[in-house]
């Protein structure tokens, strides 16, 4: 696994557990806003590679805390472009650790047979706009995004849809799509954009909506889903 940073202890990002966060390193995706061009940009990516932390590094990082951290959440980059993932996971798994996989939803088989093998113990999945809109805010066709999301929510592994949302990008009718495409979610966090470093320079300039605004936001997918939290 091509590991690009690690996060040793976080309380926030596995609902109920101790855990740390690893960092895979490239991504399918090219959205605008993604504040993490250093682990997606080809260019940057090669820069990283010769920084890349060992998997023997990791695990022997988490060998030292087998009784402080719980799980262990996969993000990146898009951790499902890695070939290796399953190997990955049986390993963290055969440490005792429970494993949070973070996805951009694109390769469904992926998950899939992630979950066919009962690998996951929680997934966090963006949903980043209306289907109409995926392919200009991600840059390529994402005719996977809805099959993700239907096996995600029919499954019964614990999960989480995040949207992270900008005014410029996220109208009403395209709320009230990206409500309709999650419906039925148990759970769904509705994310404040961060204007700071972003793969395009335009989206700096770009804005959050506020907070009062975002409570306005809820309500629109409130009817579709069963807990809407704003965060
Ligand atoms: S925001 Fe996530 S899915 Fe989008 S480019 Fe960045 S890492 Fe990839």
């Amino acid at each position: 696994m091509l590991i690009s940073g690690i996060q040793p202890f976080t309380i926030l990002d596995f609902p109920d557990r101790i855990a740390c966060i690893v960092f895979t390193l490239g991504c399918n995706f090219r959205c605008g806003y993604c504040h993490n061009p250093e682990f997606v940009l080809p260019e940057k990516v090669r820069e990283m590679r010769t920084a890349v932390i060992s998997e023997d590094t990791f695990f022997r990082f988490l060998s030292q805390r087998k009784n402080l951290l719980e799980g262990v959440v996969i993000s990146g980059g898009e951790p499902t472009i890695h070939q290796d993932l399953v190997e990955f996971i049986l390993r963290i798994k055969k440490e005792g650790f429970l494993v949070k996989l973070d996805t951009n939803g694109s390769n469904p088989e992926v998950v899939q047979n992630l979950l066919d093998q009962n690998l996951l113990d929680y997934i966090a999945m963006d949903v980043k706009t209306s289907k109409e809109q995926y392919q200009s805010l991600v840059g390529r066709g994402v005719p996977a995004i809805e099959k993700t999301i239907s096996l995600i929510r029919d499954n019964g592994v614990p999960y989480e849809f995040r949207c992270t949302l900008l005014r410029e990008l996220h109208p009403p009718s395209v709320l009230a799509s990206m409500a309709q495409m999650m419906h039925g979610a148990r759970r769904v966090y509705l994310q404040q954009f961060r204007s700071q470093t972003t793969l395009d320079p335009l989206f700096e300039s770009y804005h959050a909506f506020t907070q009062a605004e975002m409570e306005g936001v809820k309500e629109i997918f409130a009817p579709y889903c069963e807990e809407v939290f704003v965060r």
